[in-house]
């Protein structure tokens, strides 16, 4: 199969040919066919699965082939929502690589910066906005973006919006769209919720789904290294070290925790710089540049703030913490083995952490390998503790479940 075989005009072929891709990944190959055939799609796409090209490619195609639809040039017809901002920025980036043959305007909005840019491109024409959901509320309660002709909307990592507590912003933003369009939801995961929100969303949508239902992508090799949280840093250090890591992203359950790992990891002599949603978005730019250039060693991150976060053949992953909720868990290896690449996520995990891994792999309906380091085996004295979530979760014990404002609060 080749993209000119999903039926793409030659300006997107080009632009798909300079970025080097020769085939379609298996969402893109499910996906492209259905939506230039403007049904709507439901699709259980993980992040890393090439979904981005899934979307944007068709969505940039129907735009051309119609252009003339629309009387005023420059009016909103495309509106993608995401759950961050890194997740905004990094489609909006793809929608300008695979439009760069095409005469498409788009922009990007989310908060923590400045709105007046914002409004002033606004202002100019946009063809396709990418936008988080607060911000763009702010703009439509500011009248100073008009969605009235918007012809596509697509909901992006529409899991992981509604486990941010967006649904309502999501609704509101539904209600002033037009009633005709077509949409397009993706989700790394399935649940009640997400189901609903198709339900009232989609018009016979077509299920386009690539990785089975809640499991991780076949190619990511997953592995979980029994330790005694105290020594969870020590043997860090002597993975990164011994296997001469260069680019390892660790998961952190809270915003202390990666500052922390990651002036330890400096300590160590390892470069290390943590990003989480206190850090302003600049600092976080900054940080996942550095990471990408290869001037930093490990990026420290909480699951909200490594959302959206693309690198391409990220070989190595660890959580450092497991997390509360099995679904992050999908998430965080999902940075790893991207569009067939191979990648190695584990797992160094505590006794007070074994009911978080049997909830994942619960959801993964697979046991994940174990294997003790030499020298790092836990000490059978040590007893399982409740773990405290930063202030979401203290006072719970060890067996309760996480509240969704827990889960929000990271
Ligand atoms: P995504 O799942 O959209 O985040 O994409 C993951 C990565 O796969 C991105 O870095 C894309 O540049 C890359 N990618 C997307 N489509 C293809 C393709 N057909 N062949 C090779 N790489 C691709």
């Amino acid at each position: 199969m080749s993209f000119k075989n999903l039926g793409l005009c030659d300006q997107l072929l080009r632009a798909i040919k300079e970025q080097g891709y020769d085939t379609p990944t298996p969402v893109q190959e499910q996906a492209i066919p259905v939506i230039l055939k403007k049904r709507d799609i439901l699709a259980g796409a993980q992040t890393g699965t090439g979904k981005t090209a899934g979307f944007t490619l068709p969505m940039l195609q129907l735009l051309h082939e119609h252009k003339e639809d629309k009387r005023a040039r420059h009016q909103v017809r495309a509106l993608i929502l995401t759950p961050t901002r890194e997740l905004a920025s990094q489609v909006q980036e793809s929608v300008t690589v695979y439009g760069k043959f095409l005469p498409f305007k788009s922009c990007v909005i989310f908060g923590g910066v400045k709105i007046n840019p914002q409004i002033t491109a606004l202002r100019k024409g946009m063809d396709i906005v990418v936008a988080t959901p607060g911000r763009l509320l702010d703009h439509i309660s500011q009248k100073t973006i008009d969605l009235s002709k918007v012809d596509f909307l697509i909901l992006d990592e529409a899991d992981r919006m509604l486990d941010m507590g967006f649904i309502n912003d999501i609704k509101k933003v539904l209600q002033i769209l037009p009633k005709q369009k077509q949409t397009l939801l993706f989700s790394a995961t399935y649940s009640k919720d997400i189901k609903k929100l198709s339900d009232s969303l989609l018009n016979s949508p077509v299920l386009v789904e690539v990785a089975k239902e809640n499991q991780s992508a076949e190619q990511i090799k997953q592995i979980v290294h029994p330790v005694d949280k105290i020594r969870k840093r020590e043997l860090l250090t002597k993975l990164i070290n011994d296997g001469d890591w260069k680019q390892v992203l660790v998961f952190t359950r809270t915003k202390h925790g990666a500052n922390r790992l990651s002036g330890q990891l400096d300590s160590d002599g390892i470069s290390s710089v943590a990003i989480h949603g206190n850090k302003s978005q600049n600092a976080r730019t900054k940080a996942l540049a550095d990471f990408k250039a290869g001037k930093i060693r490990v990026l420290v991150a909480t699951d909200i703030a490594a959302r959206g976060i693309d690198i391409d053949q990220l070989p190595h992953v660890v959580n450092y913490e497991l997390p509360n909720v099995p679904e992050d868990y999908v998430h965080r290896i999902g940075r790893t083995g991207r569009a067939g690449n191979k990648g190695e996520a584990m797992s160094l995990v505590c006794i007070d952490e074994n009911e978080f891994l049997a909830s994942i792999e619960k959801l993964m309906q697979k046991d994940i390998h174990k294997f003790v380091i030499k020298g790092f085996a836990p000490d059978p004295s040590i007893k399982a503790e409740a773990i405290s979530m930063g202030g979401g979760g203290r006072g719970r014990g060890r067996n309760s479940k996480p509240s969704n404002s827990s889960r929000r609060r990271r």
